[in-house]
């Protein structure tokens, strides 16, 4: 009888736009949000405080 309750289950804005967030693209509303706040990552722009250290992936040097 309750169950329209778990329409409410997604309670998170899109971090983008503003509209609701879809459950396939949490907290974002759609993937081309999703890929826009990731872009922000790439660019740099979400740069945490302090030293971002980025490991290079270096220590597994292929034999060859
Ligand atoms: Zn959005």
């Amino acid at each position: 009888m309750s169950d329209k309750k778990a329409k409410a289950k997604t309670g998170s804005k899109c971090p983008e736009c503003g509209k609701p967030g879809v459950q396939q693209f949490r907290p974002f509303c759609s993937k081309r949000c999703a890929d826009v706040d990731l872009g922000k990552w790439f660019n740099e722009e979400y740069t945490l405080p302090g030293d971002t250290e980025i490991p290079d992936d270096i220590g597994e040097a292929e034999p060859s």
